[in-house]
């Protein structure tokens, strides 16, 4: 696979075979010296048009990790504040060499765009409000890791909270489903899509009802930065009607587990120190995210990348 842009476009076989190698991954990032040559004389651009913490560092360990070479492009020091246009930094970007670029921006499908630009591989870390294959990526091996399952059929999922901004939940909601989970959106009514009625999904916009019946509680981020309306009349409402208390916490089955893709609004959607919580996944999710992204790398830049063969070859 050249390209990793959306869980569509990967497929059910995709989305497995990227799973089955962060295993491998995660093999090697347990060994003392956590690095292998697999991506030697690669160089990796990241090109973060958009805030990130996680998904940022955790591409650019994964590229040291297999050897890569790496470059961090920053806005603010970039000509694009001269008035570079998009384009025109990718081009110049691919005529210095580079295999892949990870690409996070505001706009939904700019990763289409862009390898129209480059010759390059094209990784998303995140369009608009579209997509962020490598979050559900990293999310589905989180949950196969805590359950020890290969697939997620029979496990129910609640995604709580800002449906509407969150790429997160279109990407997740795919993942999940093609992998056999029965998933529950809970949300009040303004932060939903008129389109999720044509998801594989229900939806609820009571949280205290559906607490009973999951397996996995994962809640999202209200994405403030997003919404140019007032979706949300009063925060401190939604924060009543869709933050996760102790009460909530203590509502939840026996062995269920809480996620959160990060950065979470304390006070908002988390009114728990999840680091304080045994059903927390949310360490494991970014611990996590350097294998699923070295295996995403892995196969996306190495000549028959496919085969896990060929990386037990690379990384023994
Ligand atoms: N970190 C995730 C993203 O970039 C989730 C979030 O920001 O709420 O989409």
């Amino acid at each position: 696979m050249k390209h990793v842009r959306s869980i569509g476009e990967l497929g059910l076989d995709g989305v497995r075979r990227l799973l089955d190698l962060s295993t491998h991954m995660a093999e090697i990032n347990s060994r003392p010296v956590p690095k292998v040559p697999a991506l030697r004389g690669r160089t990796v651009v990241s090109l973060f048009l958009e805030d990130s913490t996680r998904t940022r560092l955790s591409f650019e360990t994964a590229a040291k990790r297999l050897s890569a070479e790496t470059m961090t492009f920053s806005v603010s020091t970039s000509s694009v504040n001269k008035g570079e246009s998009l384009r025109d930094t990718i081009e110049t970007i691919t005529d210095m060499g580079v295999d892949a670029f990870v690409v996070r921006h505001k706009s939904s499908g700019i990763p289409w765009q862009i390898a129209k630009w480059t010759s390059a591989s094209i990784i998303n870390a995140g369009d608009g409000a579209h997509q962020h294959p490598t979050q559900a990526l990293v999310d589905c091996y989180t949950i196969r890791e805590a359950f020890g399952c290969a697939d997620l059929e029979g496990r129910t999922i609640a995604i709580v909270g800002d449906i509407r901004h969150s790429r997160v939940a279109r990407s997740n909601v795919e993942a999940f489903t093609m992998l056999g989970a029965r998933v529950i959106l809970v949300a009040p009514s303004t932060l939903l899509l008129d389109e999720v009625e044509h998801w594989p999904v229900e939806i609820r916009t009571e949280l205290d009802t559906t607490l009973g019946e999951v397996d996995v509680l994962y809640m999202l981020r209200l994405q403030s930065e997003r919404m140019s309306q007032g979706l949300i009349p009063h925060l401190g409402e939604y924060a009543t009607r869709f933050g996760l208390n102790a009460q909530r916490v203590a509502r939840l089955r026996n062995g269920a587990r809480i996620m959160h893709p990060g950065p979470m609004n304390r006070g908002v959607e988390m009114h728990v120190d999840p680091s304080e919580l045994e059903q927390s996944l949310i360490h494991r999710q970014v611990a996590n995210g350097v294998s699923v992204r070295m295996a995403v790398l892995f196969s996306a830049l190495s000549a028959g990348g496919e085969s896990t063969s060929v990386l037990k070859e690379v990384a023994s």
